[in-house]
């Protein structure tokens, strides 16, 4: 009562919401906003990145490694070690052993080359859009080490309607009997 005698009501309803905006922005909403900030930045940057020069991929990568990990080329299909593999693990990339893709999410594509409907999480890959050979296509590469993996389209299954259409040789085989993703 003896503030309604000092500020009308009308005036009284901006001070209060004034007041809590001002309590939000110093306070909780604001803090929560920079966390949320915070922990997808430290998520990108606890992800060490890997940089080498060709020489010193030559000397790790066989000749096929590197020529479709470093020089963005496609084994030929259906000649791929995992193009059949149905085993429960993590492919991880060949080139740096950044876990890339779940065996969950593999399927059959009948394309001859292995493809997945996601990757364990958005963050372990990069795309780039490709423009090479008269298409337009999405080329997909490791976040850690930018090797070379294949490219994304969609006409994948459920849940995602993706297809991540990866090279054999980019990748390796981690075998885990209980992988949940
Ligand atoms: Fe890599």
């Amino acid at each position: 009562m003896a503030v309604n005698k000092v500020l009308p009501d009308y005036m009284m309803k901006n001070v209060i919401l004034v007041l809590s905006l001002w309590l939000c922005g110093v306070s909780g909403c604001a803090q929560s906003s920079d966390q949320s900030k915070k922990t997808a930045a430290a998520e990108v940057n606890s992800m060490e990145k890997v940089e080498k020069s060709d020489e010193e991929w030559k000397k790790i990568l066989t000749p096929e490694q590197y020529y479709v990990l470093r020089q963005q080329g496609t084994e030929a299909a259906f000649t791929g070690d995992y193009y059949h593999q149905k085993a429960k693990g993590t492919y991880v990339c060949a080139a740096c052993g950044n876990e890339l893709f779940s065996s969950v999410a593999k399927y059959n594509s009948g394309t001859g080359w292995p493809s997945f409907y996601e990757p364990i999480t958005e963050s372990k890959v990069g795309t780039e859009k490709d423009r090479s050979y008269g298409m337009v296509r999405t080329e997909v590469h490791c976040a850690k080490c930018g090797g070379h993996l294949g490219h994304i389209f969609d006409d994948g299954p459920r849940p995602t309607g993706l297809r991540y259409c990866i090279n054999s040789v980019s990748l390796d085989f981690v075998a885990n009997p209980d992988v949940a993703k």
